[in-house]
């Protein structure tokens, strides 16, 4: 209350001071008062009106009046309006208030409006601009308008570029007869109605009477309506997004100022559009990568051609392209079909397209090609396989996109759309990421099966050796004891008196076939170790007898090369928990060796005896020796020392490799000291088996 009386005692003391000071003014300097003081006191009523509004400024002229006797007439004739004058001058005044006070107050009225509106903008466009999401934005457009322009009809339109027509996406009707018309059934080409025209000529129209311009598109069975419609395009980098438009009843209701505030939103919804665009196919790339990712490179289960086209459906997804193929490099070193798809591309549809010579996609791997192509029918650069393709296919814009893991071509990727379709930069570089990174995913994978592959094969390979030695040894014992028994029956008289030259051969036949024999327990134990089918017998024994025995095996052979054994054992039993005839064969490997190894007639030593509660069994010659660098491999399996002079000596690599495979196998070890040219020792260590084991 207080507040609304304020500005009323404001303009009356202003009216008193402003009479006061003139008043003074007009004795001292004698002034002609009626003219002086009429125009004062118009221009007082209109600052007032300005400043204070226009009841004060009523207020003030009233007061005026009142006080106008002493301002109109000679100032000594006292108050009232004597005289016709006095009431003309006194009209007249009056009449120039009300006239300022009016217009001042019109003005003003305006200029708040202006300024309202310009705080409302300020209000709502950081809400357009700030929203990622289309929707949103379009709701806060319809919501916003109406509170700048009081709108009785709302509509949104929004330009479909694969249909090429303008499709009405927000309809807000706010009075009769707008509600209950159904505009959604009406879509406009560029040019048609009022809001393609707009949109044609990416400029606004604003139609005082939409019922007057032939322009206007009505809904089927919808009468003209006497309105003033204002349309706006939403255009941003010279791009198309859709058009704003709204209608008020009433001729002439909306004015080039409403057209001015819609510019301003409709850029803004424009800006937020292009965005919120942007956004969403980021998005949309951050979430066609991220399942590239998860195609894991081992997951078994996942089929490659289901791989090939998930990686398709993400290009897709992001592209919107009509037809799609994904072409892959095989071993044919052609690029066949691996997977196909795209939007219109008919459901359960197989391509069956010719794989493609390294020749044919040449182009593709040149990095300065560009994988847009705008018009196939007419780009020079298409290979004739593309063009055809295209022609038959009828696809007007078509992105090709190599896959390159480096220098390495994998294959490529070509989107198609029926439609002229233009790319930006920025859209063009999205997609090449993904088949970048689709391309590293797919050649992985591919390593990684051909690493597999490798690895089965191998696998294979090892397993048929293994059976091969199996087999074959067994196949070989057999024969081999039945030679071995009768040589011996000849070697021993039994079969009737040999002359010499015979019983030399029967040596050598004993001595060859024990050769043999060994080669094929060494084969046969190898066999078994590696399959673990067969588990060691294990036995409490006397090592002295493994050993014994082993050097009674040995012995025909130093013999025939007139060398020495000397067995040097302990007189204790040397008690071990074993495995005698995997023991016996490792140690006919080391005799073996020793006897192979003398460059002359070989000098053996074994000595087993028991220390600090280990057997300790050394097996030692006095032959060729090993060279230190050979000693670190000389247990690896197939393992020979390159030599040039041994290259008549027979061997296969495992022997050594069971000596220790046994040895361990005990819970022993074995060592090997060795001089070159002067002769190596091979040292066992076994556990002594405790009682009872
Ligand atoms: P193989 O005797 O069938 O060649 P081994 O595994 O028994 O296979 O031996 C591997 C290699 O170690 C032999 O080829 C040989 O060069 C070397 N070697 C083994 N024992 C001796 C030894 N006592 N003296 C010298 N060299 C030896």
């Amino acid at each position: 209350m207080i507040r609304r009386v304020v500005p009323y005692g404001v303009a009356l003391v202003a009216v008193g001071v402003v009479g006061a000071a003139l008043g003074l003014a007009a004795w001292a300097l004698r002034l002609p008062r009626i003219e002086t003081f009429l125009l004062v006191f118009v221009l007082l009523a209109g600052a007032i009106a300005w400043r204070l509004g226009r009841g004060p400024a009523i207020a003030a002229t009233l007061a005026f009046a009142v006080v106008s006797d002493y301002f109109f007439i000679e100032p000594h004739r006292g108050f009232g309006t004597e005289t016709v004058g006095d009431t003309v001058h006194l009209v007249t005044g009056l009449l120039a208030a009300a006239a300022v006070i009016q217009f001042v107050h019109v003005a003003r009225r305006h200029q708040v409006l202006l300024e309202k509106r310009k705080d409302l903008l300020q209000e709502v466009s950081p809400r357009i601009i700030q929203s990622l999401d289309s929707d949103e934005i379009l709701n806060t457009v319809a919501e916003a308008t109406v509170r700048v322009i009081d709108y009785q009809h709302f509509r949104l339109y929004r330009w479909d570029e694969s249909a090429e027509r303008l499709v009405l996406v927000k309809s807000v009707a706010r009075a009769d007869p707008y509600i209950g018309i159904d505009w959604q059934t009406v879509t406009l080409a560029l040019g048609e109605g009022i809001t393609g025209s707009a949109a044609q000529s990416k400029r606004p129209i604003l139609v005082p009477d939409a019922s007057q311009d032939a322009r206007m598109v009505y809904p089927p069975g919808v009468a003209p309506i006497e309105e003033s419609v204002l349309s706006v395009p939403m255009v941003t980098q010279n791009r198309l997004f859709g058009v704003l438009t709204l209608a008020r009843l009433r001729a002439r209701s909306l004015s080039l100022e409403d057209l001015r505030v819609m510019e301003s939103i409709a850029a803004q919804t424009a800006l937020a559009l292009a965005n919120a665009e942007q956004y969403a196919e980021a998005e949309q790339t951050i979430k066609a990568l991220a399942m590239i990712e998860t195609l894991q490179p081992t997951d078994d289960a996942v089929p490659d051609a289901d791989i090939d086209r998930r990686i398709l459906q993400g290009l897709v997804d992001l592209s919107q392209a009509d037809l799609a193929t994904l072409r892959t490099l095989r071993d044919d070193g052609r690029y066949h079909v691996a997977a196909a798809g795209g939007r219109s591309w008919p459901k359960n549809a197989v391509s069956t397209g010719e794989p493609l010579t390294a020749a044919q996609v040449a182009w593709l791997s040149d990095p300065k090609v560009t994988v847009y192509v705008a018009d196939p029918a007419t780009d020079q650069k298409l290979p004739d396989w593309a063009g055809r393709g295209a022609q038959l296919a009828g696809v007007k814009a078509a992105v090709y996109l190599p896959m390159r893991v480096g220098q390495h071509f994998v294959g490529f990727v070509g989107l198609q759309w029926r439609r002229p379709r233009w790319f930006r930069p920025e859209q063009l570089g999205r997609l090449q990421l993904l088949a970048a990174q689709a391309a590293i995913a797919l050649d992985t994978r591919r390593a990684l099966e051909r690493e597999r592959g490798r690895a089965e094969a191998l696998a294979e390979l090892e397993r048929a050796r293994r059976e091969f030695m199996q087999i074959a040894s067994h196949e070989l014992r057999t024969p081999l004891t039945v030679i071995r028994g009768y040589a011996s029956l000849l070697e021993e008289g039994s079969l009737g008196e040999m002359p010499p030259p015979a019983q030399q051969a029967i040596r050598t036949l004993m001595d060859k076939s024990s050769e043999m024999r060994a080669q094929v327990e060494r084969m046969l134990l190898l066999a078994r170790l590696e399959d673990g089918a067969a588990p060691p017998q294990m036995a409490p024994l006397d090592l002295r007898t493994v050993v014994s025995e082993a050097v009674d095996r040995v012995q025909p052979q130093v013999q025939l090369k007139e060398g020495r054994l000397r067995l040097d054992l302990a007189e204790a039993p040397l008690p071990v928990f074993g495995d005698p005839e995997r023991l016996g064969t490792a140690l006919d490997n080391l005799l073996q060796n020793a006897v192979k190894f003398s460059a002359g007639p070989p000098r053996i030593e074994v000595v087993g005896n028991r220390e600090n509660g280990r057997i300790h069994l050394v097996v030692r010659d006095h032959g060729i020796g090993i060279p230190e660098a050979a000693r670190r491999h000389l247990f690896e399996k197939f393992y020979r020392v390159h030599n040039p002079e041994l290259q008549n000596v027979a061997g296969t690599g495992i022997g050594l490799y069971l000596v220790r495979q046994v040895v361990e196998g005990h819970g022993g070890r074995v060592q090997v000291d060795s001089h070159l040219g002067e002769g190596s020792a091979f040292q066992i260590d076994l556990p002594v088996a405790t009682h009872g084991e």
